[in-house]
């Protein structure tokens, strides 16, 4: 294989080859060298010193292949969680691992026993590592990890939560409308912005199942306010015979708060605190959409048998991505090198201004000034990282903001103060060229992105 791999050409002869046919007249040379780069990976995976038919075929066809309705964007809005363009992009081993296993696979097979083994064995000792749990289970989403929790530990009894964590966290999941699915009855404690230990004690009953504390992930309080901590819910629970789900939402495994981003709790901390249960789910893990259980053994053995696990099981292509990006954290560095999201949230600023520059000096007007990004997704809600925008000069911001969403792939920006502007925080070094392709193409005798991307090639 190795050496099938050395023979195939470079992108830049591709590129040339590509030229000299004609193809970079009506196409943006940033689609044309995509295009290259995925018939070079096709290459390679397929193990093919050259595809059928020639180069220039592959790459006109690529160029000329039906769009999915779910497709590639570039997300230029700098928010780097954000939920309408799939939250978190995945590690480059989460991509391979799940190409790997999309034919057969060892999703439920273990292949030295010759027998059938669970889907959670894939990702149960990584977690396990990593929390400090003793057992772990995963799951569709953070809610329906909550949903089978509350469904598991206290259907038919009455759920303690403060009024406090009573939250609304996007997409209308409530958390008092997921306890009331569960079969739980909610028993609201303490007060709107004072929740003290004291009045979980108090309306603890006989009827009494569960306590439950929520992360208030997407807003902040300040002032007076007060809450329980989650060792001395812990506390109570212990005395009471009562367990403690901690619902963190984010999935955070590793601190950020070297890099100024606080407030969001470690999976890790939760359990240590004494947690008798924690779910979270991938917002800051920055893996495939899951949800995430870790506890104890007898626990996770119970919630693995409800008929709602089954229900709500991962498949094939979640784990594999999620055992892949696990994998990453056993070297707290290695996750915060390779893991897109975490990569993106502690970009250091340097580094975000010559990219902005370099993409700058691509856009004939452009220039650059000083912004910041959104951590986005629900997630460390009032931080402001530090950037450099590229502002674009062109009136009409919102049409143009629309034209650049019609490229192919489309360019999602954000406008401030009139102006269109771009945050190289979520850019990869390698979509700066399409990003100035799609505004040259924008700006092209008034006809738009069409003109710059398929139309034109469709005329071909
Ligand atoms: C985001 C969040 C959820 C829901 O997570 P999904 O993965 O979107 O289902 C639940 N609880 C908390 C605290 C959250 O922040």
């Amino acid at each position: 294989m190795s050496d099938r791999r050395r023979r195939l050409p470079a992108v830049s002869r591709l590129l040339e080859q590509a030229e000299r046919a004609g193809l970079l007249e009506h196409t943006p040379r940033g689609l044309v060298t995509q295009a290259v780069r995925t018939v070079l990976a096709e290459a390679r995976d397929t193990k093919t010193a050259e595809p059928e038919g020639g180069w220039l075929a592959a790459i006109r066809a690529r160029l000329d292949r039906p769009r999915h309705s779910l497709r590639p964007v570039i997300n230029a809005t700098g928010v780097v969680l954000h939920t309408n363009l799939g939250r978190a992009p995945l590690a480059e081993p989460a991509q391979r691992a799940v190409a790997e296993t999309l034919r057969y696979s060892t999703l439920e097979y273990d292949p030295v026993a010759g027998e059938r083994d669970s889907r959670q064995q894939h990702v149960r000792q990584h977690l396990r590592a990593l929390t400090g749990a003793a057992d772990a289970l995963v799951v569709n989403n953070a809610a329906s990890a909550l949903l089978l929790l509350l469904n598991e530990l206290a259907e038919a009894g009455d759920t303690l939560v403060s009024r406090g964590e009573l939250v609304e966290i996007g997409g209308a999941f409530r958390i008092p409308d997921i306890l009331a699915k569960s079969g739980s009855t909610l028993i609201e404690v303490g007060t709107t912005n004072r929740t003290r230990l004291k009045d979980y004690a108090l309306a603890v009953s006989p009827r009494t199942r569960l306590i439950l504390k929520v992360h208030r992930s997407n807003f902040v309080v300040h002032g007076f306010v007060s809450e329980a901590s989650v060792d001395e819910l812990a506390t109570l629970g212990r005395e009471r015979g009562i367990p403690v789900v901690h619902d963190v939402g984010s999935g955070l495994l590793v601190s950020l708060e070297r890099y100024g981003l606080r407030g969001e709790p470690l999976v890790r901390d939760s359990v240590a605190a004494g947690a008798t249960v924690v779910c979270s789910g991938d917002k800051l893990l920055g893996g495939p959409q899951a949800g995430i259980i870790v506890g104890p053994e007898p626990i996770v053995a119970r919630a693995s048998r409800n008929p709602l696990a089954r229900a709500l099981r991962p498949d094939k292509v979640t784990l594999a991505a999620l055992e892949a990006t696990l994998a990453l954290y056993h070297d707290p560095e290695t996750a915060l090198r390779h893991i897109p999201t975490l990569a993106m949230l502690t970009t250091n600023s340097d580094t975000l201004r010559a990219r902005a520059e370099r993409l700058a000096a691509l856009i004939e007007g452009a220039t650059t000034a000083s912004g910041s990004s959104a951590v986005g997704g629900g997630a460390f809600p009032d931080a402001a990282l530090a950037t450099t925008l590229v502002v674009l000069p062109d009136p009409g911001a919102e049409a143009l903001s629309q034209r650049l969403r019609a490229f192919d792939p489309p360019v999602i920006t954000r406008i401030e103060r009139d102006r269109v502007v771009l945050d190289p925080r979520t850019l990869a070094d390698e979509e700066l060229e399409l990003v100035a392709d799609a505004v040259r193409g924008t700006r092209g005798a008034g006809q738009g992105a069409r003109d710059a991307g398929r139309g034109a090639r469709d005329a071909e």
